[in-house]
């Protein structure tokens, strides 16, 4: 297949700092779409990657996600797009488009495996992987680029086709709404997101937080409640409240202490990727008829929908906009937890 060189920012090594490096993009396929990398998002997902947290990281990697651009070219059977339009790309790139996930647009859930926007066995180029947002250029098929909307702070929505999405699904899909009480776990990017997007559907929202200075930010952010998990009595109080739970923490934690917060009924719903496997008590959940259950990104569909959502209700992330040089230090930060909420690259500086 023919390729074309493309500038791009990873590393060849779990030791290494990311650098400038050249990747192969394939050229324009009928039904692809090219576009210029305006703005990248970082999540913790991309850290977890390039430490290679989950074992299985394939070299070099080029992290990002959170892609929003600007179409330059578009292939000879694509009529969603044309040149000159906004579009951004998620976690999704490609996947069987037979299966019964991917026939209900859960392409994430893909019998045949679905293949991810970076570091995903590359289904075009046999034997090379994908390489993510950190580059100058992006292509991929129609299908799973969504259709952006013209917000006013693009930078800052970038957020939203990860970091968005993954809690917007399982929001929906475990029917947050008025009348009901969700809890967030932790105020990181996904997090801060939950805040606004579980708000904007009507619920009473309270966030479980380890960091006292985002007490007060996340009744700035929208939340109704704000509980000190350090705090036994405020932990106290809270036992037994929320219908839903949304637990966006990155590393290892006690999930039974948040499965008490739940109702009878409720459910704690996992999306953080701590490496470690967390353990359920029995009494945890037998109790209560509680769930324990997870949730991965969004599909293709409901990816659309949220950016649509998120647009009519003027959501987006609090972002600290960077240059790609200072990406290193970016990810030494999201490690200790110092970004308020989200890293979001301006890809001009590439
Ligand atoms: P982030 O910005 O680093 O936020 C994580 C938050 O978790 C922190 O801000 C902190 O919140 C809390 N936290 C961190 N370490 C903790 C600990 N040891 N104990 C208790 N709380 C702790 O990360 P993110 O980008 O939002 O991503 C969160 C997780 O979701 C990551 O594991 C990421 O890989 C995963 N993820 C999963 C999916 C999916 O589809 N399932 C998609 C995207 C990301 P407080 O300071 O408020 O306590
Ligand atoms: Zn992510």
């Amino acid at each position: 297949m023919e390729t074309t060189i493309v500038k791009a920012f990873g590393t060849g090594a779990v030791d290494k700092p990311l650098e400038a490096m050249d990747i192969k993009r394939r050229e324009l396929q009928p039904k692809d779409i090219e576009f210029e990398v305006l703005y990248c998002g970082i999540c913790h997902s991309d850290l977890h990657q390039i430490k290679n947290d989950f074992g299985g990281t394939m070299w070099p990697i080029v992290p990002g996600h959170e892609i929003v651009g600007r179409v330059t070219r578009v292939g000879s059977e694509v009529t969603k797009f044309k040149a000159g339009d906004l579009a951004a790309v998620g976690c999704i790139v490609d996947s069987c488009g037979q299966c019964q996930h991917c026939k209900e647009s859960l392409e994430m859930f893909c019998v045949e495996g679905v293949t991810f926007s970076f570091n995903s066995p590359d289904t075009y180029m046999e034997g090379d992987h994908t390489y993510g947002g950190f580059s100058k250029t992006y292509v991929c098929e129609d299908k799973y680029v969504l259709k952006m909307p013209a917000f006013e702070a693009l930078a800052s929505a970038a957020p939203l086709l990860c970091a968005g999405i993954t809690v917007y699904s399982p929001l929906r899909h475990w029917e947050a709404g008025p009348g009901k009480k969700v809890g967030i776990l932790g105020i990181g990017g996904l997090g801060h997101l939950a805040i606004k997007i579980a708000k904007a559907m009507g619920a009473e929202v309270t966030v479980f937080t380890t960091s006292p200075e985002k007490v007060s930010d996340a009744k700035r952010l929208g939340a109704d409640h704000a509980v000190l998990s350090k705090d036994e009595e405020q932990m106290k109080n809270a036992k037994g409240s929320q219908d839903i739970i949304i637990d966006t923490v990155s590393a290892k934690h006690d999930v039974n202490q948040y499965l008490g917060m739940l109702k009878v009924d409720g459910s704690l719903v996992l999306v953080g990727l701590p490496p470690e496997a967390l353990e359920v008590a029995a009494f945890s959940v037998v109790g209560g008829r509680k769930s324990f259950s997870g949730s991965n990104i969004g599909g293709i569909a409901e990816t659309q929908e949220m950016l649509d959502f998120c647009f009519e209700h003027n959501i987006v992330a609090h972002a600290e906009i960077i240059k790609i040089q200072d990406v290193n230090e970016a990810f030494v930060r999201l490690e200790k937890g110092d970004v308020k909420y989200r890293f979001v690259v301006d890809m001009s500086s590439l």
